[in-house]
C-alpha cells in the first residue's frame, strides 16, 4: 500500500531568492518522441559520428573489464577529454575546464563570482537561463537591450559595472552574430569577466577563442549539444586562462562528467569532419528555410546558428504553433508578449523542413 504523502509546508526553510524565482522552462519534450518532428530545442537532426557509437560500445559492450570500470568514479577533470580537446583547439589542457553541458559551466561561473546583489549584465533578449542563474545567486541582472541593428552595446555593458558579462554568440533566440572586433572592444574596456557563450559557434563565421590569449578575463564556452549531436550526453567546455579556471574548478561537482560522456566526446573530437559535414548541411538548410519563410510572408532574422526566428509583425503565432503541433511538428513559441508574433524553428533535416513548410502553407490556405 502506498503512503499518502504529507504536503511540505516549511517554506520558511527555503531561501527567499529561490521561492521568488521561476525554474527554467525547457523546450517541450513530447512523451512519445516517435512520430514527432522535434525542431524546438535546437538539437542536431543528424546522428553523432559512428565512432561515438563504436567507442561507447567498446566502453560498455562485451568487455567485462571495461564494464566494471563503471564501478569507479570518472576522472574529476575528465582528463582524456581535456587532452584531446587541447590538441584539437590548440590549447594547453589547463586552459580547458569541462562541464556537464555548458549549463554546468555557467553555474560554476555564477557560484564563483556572484554574491547577493552583485550585477551580471547581458544584452537581451538572450538565453533565458542567465536570468535564472542570477536569481539563484540572489544577484542582480542588468538587461541591456540589443539595438535594432544588433550591434553590441559595448558602452552600456562596460558601464554596468557587473561582475560577469555574458554575450551569447551567435545569440539565442535570434541567431544574431557579433563580429569579433566588437567583442574585442568590449574585452579591452570592461573590468568584468567577459563570458562569450559559443554554444552555436560551429554554425557561424568565426570564434572569439583567440581573445583568451590576450585578455585573461575572457572565458569562451562551448557545447557538444549542438554541432556534435550529443545533447543527450551533457558535455560542455570552458576555454580560458588557467588561473581563472582553477577558481571555477573549486566550485564544480567533484565528478561532473560521467565515464561514458567522456568516451563519447573524445570519439566525437576524433571525427571532427563528421561534425563539419553535418554543420554544412544544416547551414544549407537554414538558408533554404529562411528563403521559404520569407516567401510565406515572415520577417526572418539573419541567423548564424542552427535555428531561425520568423516574425509576423503583430500577428500572434500561437495558432500556427498549435496547428503545427496538431500535425506533430514541435517548434518553439514564446510566452513573452514582445515575442508573441515570433516562432523559433530549429534546423531539421531537409525532409523535416519540407514537411514543416507544407504544413505551414496548409495553415495559410485553410478556409477561415
Ligand atoms: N548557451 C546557449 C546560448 C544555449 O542556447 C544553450 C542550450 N539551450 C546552452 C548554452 C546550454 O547548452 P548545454 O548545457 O546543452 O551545453
Amino acid at each position: 500500500m502506498k503512503h499518502q504523502p504529507v504536503p511540505f509546508s516549511r517554506f520558511d526553510l527555503i531561501r527567499p531568492a529561490i521561492r521568488r524565482m521561476q525554474g527554467y522552462v525547457p523546450g517541450e519534450q513530447p512523451g512519445e518522441l516517435r512520430g514527432y518532428i522535434k525542431i524546438n530545442s535546437n538539437e542536431n537532426p543528424y546522428p553523432p559520428s559512428p565512432r561515438v557509437l563504436q567507442a561507447l560500445q567498446q566502453a560498455v559492450g562485451q568487455d567485462l573489464h571495461k564494464l566494471t570500470d563503471l564501478r569507479l568514479y570518472p576522472s574529476p577533470t575528465a582528463e582524456d577529454l581535456r587532452e584531446k580537446a587541447a590538441t584539437v583547439y590548440d590549447l594547453e589542457p589547463n586552459q580547458i575546464l569541462l562541464g556537464n553541458g555548458s549549463d554546468d559551466l555557467l553555474t560554476m561561473l555564477m557560484r564563483t563570482c556572484v554574491d547577493p546583489c552583485d550585477r551580471v549584465a547581458y544584452p537581451v533578449p538572450t538565453y533565458s537561463l542567465y536570468d535564472i542563474l542570477v536569481a539563484m545567486q540572489d544577484g542582480q541582472a542588468v538587461h541591456v537591450p540589443w539595438p535594432e541593428d544588433f550591434s553590441l552595446p559595448v558602452q552600456q555593458l562596460v558601464e554596468s559595472h557587473a561582475k560577469l558579462v555574458f554575450v551569447a554568440n551567435p545569440n539565442a533566440p535570434f541567431g544574431n552574430f557579433t563580429p569579433l572586433d566588437q567583442l574585442e572592444a568590449l574585452a579591452k574596456q570592461t573590468r568584468s569577466i567577459l563570458v562569450v557563450d559559443e554554444a552555436y559557434v560551429d554554425f557561424a563565421e568565426a570564434s572569439a577563442l583567440p581573445l583568451i590569449h590576450t585578455y585573461p578575463h575572457v572565458v569562451i564556452l562551448r557545447t557538444f549539444s549542438k554541432s556534435f549531436s550529443l545533447a543527450g550526453m551533457r558535455i560542455g567546455m570552458a576555454f580560458g586562462q588557467p588561473e581563472l579556471l582553477a577558481e571555477l574548478m573549486k566550485v564544480k561537482d567533484s565528478y561532473n562528467l560521467n565515464r561514458l560522456s567522456i568516451v563519447a566526446a573524445v570519439a566525437a573530437l576524433e571525427d571532427y569532419d563528421w561534425m563539419r559535414g553535418n554543420v554544412e548541411k544544416i547551414c544549407a538548410t537554414r538558408s533554404r528555410l529562411s528563403d521559404a519563410l520569407s516567401e510565406l510572408g515572415y520577417l526572418v532574422y539573419p541567423s548564424q546558428a542552427n535555428f531561425v526566428v520568423a516574425r509576423m509583425d503583430g500577428v500572434s503565432q500561437q495558432p500556427m504553433y498549435e496547428w503545427l503541433k496538431a500535425h506533430k511538428i514541435l517548434v518553439r513559441d514564446f510566452s513573452a508578449p514582445d515575442l508573441a508574433d515570433c516562432l523559433r524553428i530549429s534546423i531539421g533535416t531537409d525532409d523535416e523542413i519540407d514537411q514543416l513548410l507544407a504544413v505551414m502553407q496548409q495553415f495559410q490556405r485553410r478556409p477561415v
